[in-house]
């Protein structure tokens, strides 16, 4: 999609910090992370929303996500991770190409849900 800024990431159309990529996907940091190391987890191909992802895509997405969780405990030393992906307006979702939230979460991070 032209309009996606997700899709321009993936393009290398505009600048992100990209920290894994394969053939199918790109992980790059949130622009406005929650926590420090909140990385983001998307195809390259456009897919939106999860209900309309193929089940290939989607787990491949997942399995890229676990290796950044692992990544963030090895590297940063979290003592957990949250995993997330929003559909919708209504469940907070503001870029429509789907991603996974990948967050670590330390326990002196004082952040709540
Ligand atoms: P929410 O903002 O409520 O988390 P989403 O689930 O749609 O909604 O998440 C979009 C995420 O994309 C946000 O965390 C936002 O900070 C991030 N983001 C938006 N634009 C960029 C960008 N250019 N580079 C990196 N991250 C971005």
């Amino acid at each position: 999609m032209s309009d996606c800024i997700f899709c321009k990431i993936a393009a290398k159309e505009i600048p992100a910090t990209i920290v894994y990529e394969d053939g199918d996907v790109l992980v790059f940091m949130d622009i406005g992370p929650i926590i420090k190391g909140h990385a983001l987890v998307i195809p390259k191909k456009h897919y939106d929303p999860v209900t309309q992802t193929p089940d290939d895509v989607l787990a491949k997405l997942h399995l890229v996500a676990k290796r950044i969780a692992q990544a963030q405990m090895n590297a940063l030393g979290a003592d957990g991770v949250n995993i997330m992906q929003n559909n919708g307006t209504a469940a907070g979702q503001e870029v429509p190409h789907i991603h996974i939230h990948v967050i670590p979460r330390f326990s002196d991070d004082g952040h709540h849900w």
